[in-house]
């Protein structure tokens, strides 16, 4: 890997830190995925000087959080994440530090971050600072907490999600200690936002590793805290193989049809369309409908994910897989692809008829949306019209 080409924008803030006087150092992330020589996400920056040094000393920063310290340095319209040394005192609430204080000194930030690779800080000439044996731990793929793991997660619960998530993501295992912390605080899920929650089960499903981090869910029993997922059959769970959360919740709701969805996990719009839209598919698989129809009414990205779905779950009807491809081969060939692209319009059949707007106009016109998809009409405004006259 080229560092100096990776780290080289980053690099000039570690440079005007130290040429102000302070000291500063890469940690997070980017570290570990240096170490590991995989592709490095972002890059967050830790040093003792203060919110208010950084934002004199950078022309273009961005305030997201100085209270905890944290400034967003621009360099060439690359955003970075620095943060002030910290450590963190009392936690009352499972989720976020009483207050934060900062501190001058390295070692003491390190000791806060949740897992010892997580916690290896590396200088400007990419030189390793290590002292919680962090290379060690990312050496032996293992994620283990700073410190006693009973505290640390008693702190925050959230870290108990990330370590979970981690396990995905990079395919690590997780101490023995470490996850009996989480056997013990698994209630504390209870206390983390959804959103949260929500973010980092995303993570969950995108890693390499999705079926290892969904057995520590449910053998931690994690799972029971955590909002949909509480009242999901555990050996649902553990049979799928998805890679997305929204496509976990399709087949969820496919195994539990009397399971009503009410969006426990407060996702998006879209993604709630999304869901609805392929189970709707699903049912009309079943329900033997004519493939143009089919390939009419859902567009490709639905037809496309749930091919995927249902031919890596064998336990669902895999007959369907090939109703889907006849679907598939109907939509390159649809006549239209909405009623928008229809020859008429309602105003053009009340002017023909010589009527008034009324239920009747949506009657016609799916009569000759049907007529026109089966070929059975030209898409053409004469043919049409001479249609309507003849038939109404
Ligand atoms: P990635 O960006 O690949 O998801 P990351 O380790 O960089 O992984 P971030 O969420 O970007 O994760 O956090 C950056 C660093 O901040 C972490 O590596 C860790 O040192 C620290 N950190 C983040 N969240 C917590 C937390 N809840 N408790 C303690 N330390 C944390
Ligand atoms: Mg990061």
């Amino acid at each position: 890997m080229n560092l100096e080409e990776t780290f080289k924008e980053a690099n000039t803030i570690l440079d005007t830190l130290q040429k102000n006087g302070f000291e500063a150092y890469y940690v997070g992330g980017s570290v570990r995925d240096y170490l590991m020589d995989v592709n490095i996400g972002d890059i967050d920056i830790t040093t003792n000087a203060l919110p208010e040094d950084i934002q004199n000393i950078f022309p273009r920063t961005i305030d997201v959080g100085v209270e905890h310290g944290t400034v967003i340095v621009v360099i060439n319209k690359t955003p970075f994440e620095v943060t002030t040394y910290r450590t963190e005192t009392t936690y009352s609430d499972y989720r976020r530090p009483d207050s934060v204080s900062f501190t001058t000194s390295i070692k003491e930030d390190l000791a806060r971050r949740d897992f010892t690779m997580n916690a290896v800080a590396m200088d400007r000439m990419f030189k390793i600072y290590d002292p919680y044996n962090g290379q060690l731990s990312i050496k032996n793929k293992e994620i283990i907490t700073v410190g006693d793991p009973y505290e640390r997660f008693n702190e925050d619960a959230l870290r108990m999600l990330r370590a979970i998530r981690f396990v995905s993501q990079l395919d690590f295992k997780l101490n023995e200690s470490t996850f009996n912390g989480i056997v013990k605080l698994a209630s504390n899920v209870q206390y983390i936002s959804v959103e949260r929650i929500v973010q980092e089960l995303k993570k969950l499903y995108s890693g390499v590793n999705v079926s290892h981090a969904k057995s520590l869910l449910i053998h931690s029993e994690i799972l029971k805290f955590i909002p949909y997922y509480k009242k999901l059959n555990i050996e649902d769970i553990k049979k799928t193989n998805v890679h997305s959360l929204i496509n976990e919740i399709i087949i969820q709701q496919i195994l539990n049809e009397n399971n009503h969805f009410k969006n426990e996990l407060k996702l998006s719009n879209d993604e709630k369309n999304n869901i609805k839209n392929s189970l709707s598919f699903y049912n009309d698989l079943g329900e033997n409908e004519s493939p143009i129809i089919l390939a009419y009414n859902y567009n490709e990205h639905i037809i496309l994910n749930l091919k995927d779905i249902i031919s890596e779950n064998n336990f669902l009807n895999q007959q369907y897989l090939n109703q889907i491809d006849d679907i598939l081969l109907e939509k390159s060939s649809l006549t239209i692809k909405s009623k928008k692209d229809l020859a008429v319009n309602g105003n053009d059949l009340m002017k023909t008829l010589n009527r008034h707007g009324g239920p009747w106009l949506k009657e016609i016109l799916s009569e000759i949306e049907k007529n026109v998809l089966f070929n059975k009409l030209e898409n053409n405004y004469e043919t049409i019209i001479e249609w309507v006259n003849d038939e109404y």
